[in-house]
């Protein structure tokens, strides 16, 4: 199904122009408008799927083949020596499209540096507790 008020939908099917990398009956990669790193990807599956949770699970388990693969021609064709998968779910999150989609970013030796975070604390009754609340709540 498609979004006529989405832009990735558009873009996914192409109705709106990108720079294409790779194309198959389910998926579009195209470049990022405002790139991370040079050769910063976006994978868009055709379907319109708000996020992670609406994802139809046939079309979830082709997405992550395709991440590897095309990271492994960034590797090949733009000399980076590792990439990231990002994919943002909600507000809180970063997502600013919610069209599902997975970033593919690509790392250089040098820089620029991102995706990162300070690692906080916590004791071992603490994540137990946290488990817990996850835990009961997986459908
Ligand atoms: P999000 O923040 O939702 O995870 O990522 C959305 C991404 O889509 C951003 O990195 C943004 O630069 C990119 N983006 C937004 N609109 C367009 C567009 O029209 N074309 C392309 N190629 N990228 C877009
Ligand atoms: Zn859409």
């Amino acid at each position: 199904m498609k979004d006529n008020n989405c832009i990735f939908c558009k873009i996914a099917n192409g109705e709106i122009p990108s720079a294409t990398v790779y194309e198959d009956e389910d998926f579009r990669v195209i470049l990022d408008l405002g790139p991370a790193s040079k050769g910063h990807a976006l994978i868009l599956p055709k379907d319109h799927y708000q996020d992670v949770c609406a994802l139809d699970e046939k079309v979830a388990a082709k997405a992550l083949p395709l991440a590897a693969k095309i990271g492994a021609a960034m590797k090949k064709g733009l000399g980076c020596s590792g990439f990231n998968v990002v994919q943002n779910n909600g507000k809180s999150a970063g997502q600013t499209v919610f069209h599902f989609h997975m970033h593919i970013i690509p790392r250089y030796d040098g820089g620029p540096e991102m995706v990162t975070w300070k690692p906080g604390e916590a004791s071992g009754e603490e994540l137990e507790e946290t488990a817990g609340k996850i835990r009961n709540e997986i459908e």
